[in-house]
């Protein structure tokens, strides 16, 4: 059969076309750019966007100019850091803080790990996202990597290391932490954390939490082994003995180890 019939089926294949080139496309020049990200010769900007919901109670007057007067030392340690691999390279990160935005409800979190379940959380912290970027001023398309990170005044003493969620090799994070002044370098160091999940690294800390060896290790060629001086950014915690481990002190012992440091292209 020809005719009005032909024709239209024609066009609509070739609609079809078009859009699936566009696609292609674009996913193509998303991938280039996220790749781009891990040639470490420019510096990633990164934006730091906190979030609060108001029905947890107030922080602490000082815990937000904390978190801002340390970003300068998250900055030097990563660079430091970088030019163990890289000596000589720019600073790997270009560090900004928004916010405080307030929200109802934390940020999505994913269901299931099938296709469906990915591409329905996408859409979520999409939608979930967007207006939050817009009440901070923020334009998503200006930085490398964005980590959420809720903020919540603390209700125990103890320093847990919360595990967020961030798409691997992805653009967006997202983490919840008890935040008041004395957690402002723990803070820094879990959204450090997260934003290295954006860059595809992985956990190096097994079911227990306990950090894996030798990927898990900062300086896995130390002699003695024990205790290590750092905690390895992707495992969490600093090992003291085969049993033992801490969880970091301050920015200071924030270290990426080579394992993590191949995963993210430092490591050439
Ligand atoms: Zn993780």
């Amino acid at each position: 059969m020809t005719g009005a019939g032909g024709t239209f089926y024609r066009v609509r294949v070739a609609v079809l076309l078009v859009i699936l080139a566009g696609v292609i496309l674009y996913a193509a020049r998303d991938v280039q750019s996220r790749r781009a990200r891990k040639t470490w010769d420019h510096t990633l900007s990164v934006a730091l966007v906190l979030l609060r919901d108001p029905a947890q109670g107030p922080l602490a007057p000082d815990a937000l100019p904390a978190l801002h007067a340390r970003l300068p030392a998250l900055d030097a340690r990563l660079t430091e850091e970088l030019h163990r691999y890289r000596p000589g390279a720019p600073h790997p990160f270009s560090f900004r803080l928004f916010g405080p935005v307030d929200v109802a409800a934390p940020p999505p979190s994913a269901e299931g790990t099938g296709f469906v379940d990915l591409a329905r959380h996408t859409y979520d912290l999409w939608r979930y996202v967007r207006p939050v970027d817009e009440a901070a001023g923020l334009t998503a398309s200006d930085f490398d990597s964005r980590l959420y990170v809720v903020v919540r005044p603390p209700v125990r003493r103890d320093r847990t290391m919360v595990e967020g969620e961030s798409e691997q090799d992805g653009r967006v994070g997202t983490v919840s932490v008890e935040l008041d002044a004395s957690m402002a370098d723990f803070t820094l160091f879990v959204a450090t954390h997260e934003l290295f999940h954006t860059l595809g690294a992985s956990d190096k800390y097994d079911a227990s939490g306990r950090s894996l060896v030798p990927d898990g290790l900062a300086e896995p060629t130390l002699v003695p082994l024990y205790p290590q001086r750092f905690a390895e950014v992707m495992a969490r915690n600093r090992p003291l003995s085969p049993s033992e481990e801490v969880v970091p002190a301050s920015l200071d012992d924030l270290a990426v180890g080579p394992a993590t440091a191949a995963e993210i292209g430092w490591a050439r």
